[in-house]
């Protein structure tokens, strides 16, 4: 039997969906997708199709047709949502590009214990139940120096278990001046509220001081907190306390005191020539009883939140059934685990850790890719736009250091015309990169499109994707910038 188009009927006779189920061309299909769901695509298809009859062409018919049209449909249908991108921000831990990318270890680490039973929460000594943060706790204490550590999911859920478990229904005392919103809903007085605390706010927004702190305790005090300012910095006529006065404070009044560092690091930063953020086991070394800390900002591991400090504050946390709601799985603690042993090995840290490499990049590195990357695009571009490499300031994100840029060089790309038309075309561009197979996020800067090349380490996948971005000749005289369909 012939299948498609009978040649001799005004309407072409239809092959069932059976039929083109099992014919040559719909082959390739089925095996790459199965066959319930070609079926259900192909039925939908030729619905659609039908309803078309004098519209569509009978050629819409034949299974060779078909089965390019339901491949493709499949094909996008089964593409992740979630898929890898060229981050050419500028911002090295970008929350919404995904923060820190792992070391290979932690990656091999992860796929090792997704494969196979691990010792999750089994005591290998004893054979009984054992406790999931164990497999880290020894290397955290280490490197911060510690008594005991917990893991939850991520900083949010660290500060939310400490003020849950110390302060419910009392009074956490917090400078006015520290009562930030990190983004993505966490403001530390709507945490505080849902964490069944009450927010006690000391001295001002630029200015608070140790007898600030002092004046607030009351019996209804359970807490004396600190917050990273993270994400912005008061400059001007400005005091906060430091650490250990706070820690003092709390001490003398037989008070616990709990600083959340946000992005928290465990190496001094100055040693590759950054800025300096306060470490976790400088903060601990103050005197502060607790700090947490995300595990995929500084500390270049995978998304989760570290609880460090007294073992007896630790314990209790680790009591609150909160903490199991909000514990982290194996994937992130193999990560984790295998991130820390890095740590141990400060000289080849900056090597193996892709976050501190990333940072610390010599300036003449970046600016090799981004000399290669703006030879692409001129190619590409053609007369139409100018692509030349520029100094630019990366940032670290994720709150650290928000103000300091690190020297950078990038791509600037702009068209000719006036400052309008330039915008139009930046915004243009910055749509059809993102459109490319790999694609390109970069940013719009004062009429042109900017791609910081700190984070481009290997730029062939994209300098390959970008034979996809095609320079129309557009339809009324005006040239524009197009992705491929
Ligand atoms: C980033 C940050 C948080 C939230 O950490 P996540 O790991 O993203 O949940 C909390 N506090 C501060 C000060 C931060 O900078």
């Amino acid at each position: 039997m012939s299948l498609g188009v009978a040649p001799s009927a005004s309407r072409p006779r239809i092959a069932s969906v059976d039929e083109l189920l099992e014919s040559q061309a719909l082959g390739s299909v089925v095996a790459r997708h199965g066959r319930v769901p070609v079926r259900d695509a192909l039925r939908e298809h030729l619905d659609v199709l039908r309803a078309e009859w004098g519209s569509a062409p009978a050629s819409a018919f034949e299974p060779a047709t078909l089965a390019l049209d339901i491949g493709r449909a499949l094909d996008q249908a089964a593409a992740p949502s979630l898929r890898p991108v060229a981050n050419l921000t500028g911002t090295v831990l970008h929350t919404n590009l995904g923060r820190a990318l792992l070391p290979e270890e932690a990656i091999e680490a992860m796929a090792r214990v997704a494969r196979e039973p691990c010792n999750l929460e089994f005591d290998m000594d004893g054979g009984a139940r054992g406790e999931r943060d164990a497999h880290v706790q020894a290397q955290v204490c280490q490197l911060t120096g510690a008594d005991a550590a917990l893991v939850v999911n991520n900083n949010a859920a660290a500060v939310m278990l400490v003020l849950n478990t110390l302060a419910t229904r009392r009074s956490v005392i917090v400078s006015r001046g520290e009562l930030v919103e990190i983004g993505g809903q966490f403001r530390v007085p709507d945490i505080m509220t849902r964490a069944g605390a009450r927010l006690h706010e000391v001295g001002t927004t630029n200015r608070t001081h140790l007898r600030d702190y002092a004046e607030a305790i009351d019996p209804r005090t359970a807490l004396l907190m600190k917050v990273h300012p993270s994400n912005y910095e008061i400059r001007g006529f400005t005091a906060s306390v430091p650490m250990e006065q706070v820690a003092n404070l709390a001490r003398d009044r037989g008070l616990p005191s709990f600083a959340d560092l946000g992005s928290g690091t465990l190496v001094d930063l100055r040693a590759w020539h950054l800025p300096h953020e306060p470490t976790v086991r400088e903060t601990l070394a103050a005197g502060m009883d607790l700090v947490s800390f995300s595990g995929d900002k500084l500390l270049g591991g995978p998304q989760c939140g570290i609880v460090a400090g007294r073992a007896d504050l630790i314990a209790r946390l680790r009591r609150n059934p909160l903490k199991r709601a909000l514990r982290c799985d194996k994937l992130t603690l193999a990560a984790l685990g295998e991130v820390l042993r890095l740590y141990g090995d400060p000289e080849r840290l900056v090597a193996r850790l892709p976050t501190l490499r990333l940072l610390a990049r010599p300036r003449a590195d970046i600016a090799r890719v981004a000399a290669e990357l703006a030879d692409a695009l001129q190619a590409r571009l053609g007369d139409r736009a100018s692509a030349r490499v520029v100094d630019c300031a990366s940032t670290i994100g994720s709150g650290a250091l928000p103000v300091a840029g690190l020297p950078s060089a990038g791509v600037r790309i702009e068209a000719s015309g006036s400052r309008r038309e330039r915008d139009r075309q930046a915004a243009r561009l910055l749509v059809a990169l993102r459109a490319l197979p790999l694609p390109v996020i970069g940013r719009l800067e004062e009429g042109g499109v900017l791609l910081d090349c700190r984070c481009l380490e290997d730029v062939a996948p994209v300098l390959r994707s970008l034979e996809a971005l095609r320079v129309d000749a557009a339809p009324a005289s005006k040239k524009e910038l197009a992705p491929h369909p």
